[in-house]
């Protein structure tokens, strides 16, 4: 009776397109080769005409898009072209040839997420079960707040290749609030480092409210992910220059990180920040007194700066992409600018870690392990470092303030994949999925090393494998176990071995042959003895 094949045996007998097989077998090729190895990709029945919206669905499929700066000269290319064109091989060469990495990348599945559809079919399910989460209500100590509808929900997500998909409200702005002040830490950093930077605020959770008043022992914020400690990072940022210049320059550097896209400033929500900042005016007070401050620095001029950048207003498209660039170690997935240096990112990111969700900065570090940053407004920054940004915005909040969807959309999402900072310590693979490229290719690498230890005898190497988790009935294209292959070449100890760890005793391969069979064609009379004696029924 033969047993149901195990999952792991569709990854590993993919046909040889895989990115791995594919970039090999090109490696050595002429640009000009390369070139059209991606028109034979797209025009898979060589007809030889290729109509003008192929290029693009496959860019749209794994979710590039149409005015992404990377694809820019093709883009223009393509556009001289009327919708319905057909084109030829020797067109379709010249739109991608301008772009040629990155549209190479594309269509040989080489992006860090190589199924995006799948991907997006997941935040989907997860975005439509956090979006059922009730409670909360929205912040109401400004009219503005307060009258935003609670209801207004929206996902974006930026992979760092620049894959990008949004759901729901994704075009409506709202203002930052706190979400400014990981971006204020890090333009901080840019401008004078980390050692002029931690000389005027901690880097430790207060374990205080969000607006407490309350400074380190030092006298310095705890962390610029508080009020206090964002008033005094933002007090450092072109400290000598006019306030407008300040403010060009901060949005300036907002739109670098966001794609080349300005965000929008709402000024009815400044003016209610400014007029209602009695606690940020008392902590500027009590911060001026203890000495936070440079001598020259004009109190109000640097909380009316910090009102503004509360009051940027921005939607979770954009923020997805900033967050995107924290994930991409600085550089724009978009455009390709290094906007921030790599010690930048890895200070925000380690401080978002450990003070990014207010009150809930621990359990969210301990349950989602994910660096992050939430705002009033309902905005939620999530970083996936080396992956992706994600924004979640939904306008209830709980009682610290964070987003009562963004919660319920984070949890999801830390159950449905492998993201947590610290999964790769349990074998989450059993019951969470990797999206990125790549997480298939170290099974596909594991499953055959196993099939080739168990062909040559080596229990050792068997062994190692098996505490690192991979199935022992994994199968190669001819559907061979490591079974079979010991079978075959007479290796009786393997056999008892992968036998007592629990292999099926009885698959077939693509000729329909046993492991018995394979003992008794080779004259093996020991190993058939064994595979004889071993219950027939014995499951995986
Ligand atoms: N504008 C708010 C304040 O300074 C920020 C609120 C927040 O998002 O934490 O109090």
């Amino acid at each position: 009776m033969s047993r149901p094949i195990p999952s792991v045996v569709a990854t590993i007998t993919m046909p040889p397109t895989s990115s791995a097989s594919l970039s090999s077998s090109s490696a050595d090729l002429s640009e000009g080769a390369r070139e059209r190895q991606l028109v034979r990709a797209l025009d898979l029945n060589a007809t030889g005409a290729l109509p003008r919206r192929a290029l693009i669905e496959a860019l749209t499929r794994v979710g590039l898009r149409t005015d992404d700066q990377r694809l820019a000269s093709s883009m223009t290319l393509l556009a001289a072209y009327p919708d319905d064109a057909q084109l030829t091989e020797a067109q379709l060469l010249a739109v991608i040839r301008p772009n040629l990495i990155l549209i190479e990348r594309a269509l040989r599945g080489e992006l860090v997420i190589p199924d995006f559809p799948a991907l997006c079919d997941d935040i989907a399910a997860i975005a439509e079960r956090a979006r059922k989460a009730v409670g909360g209500k929205v912040a109401d100590y400004i009219p503005q707040l307060a009258r935003v509808n609670p209801e207004l929900f929206a996902v974006s997500l930026c992979t760092i290749d620049g894959q990008r998909h949004g759901i729901g409200d994704v075009g409506e702005g709202f203002s930052v609030q706190s979400c400014c002040k990981p971006i204020t830490y890090c333009a901080a950093l840019e401008e004078h480092g980390e050692e002029v930077v931690h000389a005027v605020v901690g880097r430790e959770p207060s374990g205080r409210g969000f607006n407490e008043l309350t400074l380190n022992k030092d006298n310095k914020p705890h962390n610029p992910m508080i009020n206090s400690g964002a008033i005094a990072t933002l007090s450092l940022v072109q400290a000598q220059a006019q306030t407008a210049d300040r403010f060009d320059y901060l949005m300036d550097f907002w739109k670098r990180l966001a794609g080349g896209e300005r965000p929008g400033f709402s000024n009815s929500v400044y003016l209610s920040e400014r007029q209602t900042a009695d606690r940020n005016f008392a902590l500027g007070y009590f911060m001026r007194e203890k000495k936070v401050f440079r001598e020259d620095a004009n109190l109000v001029e640097t909380l009316e700066f910090y009102f503004q950048s509360c009051s940027i207003e921005s939607n979770t498209e954009q923020m997805a992409v900033i967050a995107g660039t924290l994930a991409n170690g600085g550089v724009c997935p978009i455009t390709g600018e290094r906007v921030l240096r790599l010690s930048t990112v890895r200070a925000c990111l380690s401080l978002m870690s450990s003070c990014g969700m207010y009150d809930f900065s621990g359990e969210f570090a301990f349950s989602i392990g994910l660096p992050a940053k939430s705002g009033v407004s309902g905005a939620l920054m999530i970083v996936i470092p080396n992956v992706m940004g994600l924004c979640v915005w939904s306008p209830r909040l709980d009682s610290v303030g964070n987003s009562v969807r963004g919660i319920e959309f984070s949890r999801g999402l830390v159950e449905r994949f492998n993201f947590h900072n610290y999964d790769n310590f349990v074998s989450a693979l059993e019951y969470k999925k990797d999206p990125r490229r790549g997480a298939d290719e170290g099974r596909i690498a594991s499953a055959t090393a196993l099939c080739w230890a168990a062909s040559q005898g080596d229990l050792r190497s068997i062994e190692n494998l098996v505490a690192r988790g991979v199935d022992l009935n994994a199968s190669n294209y001819d559907g061979r176990t490591p079974l079979h292959l010991a079978a075959a070449e007479g290796h009786v100890a393997i056999v008892s071995a992968l036998l007592s760890r629990g292999a099926v005793i009885d698959p077939k391969d693509r000729w329909g042959h046993t492991p018995l069979d394979e003992a008794q064609r080779g004259g093996h009379a020991a190993v058939c003895a064994v595979l004889e004696a071993a219950p027939a029924a014995r499951a995986p």
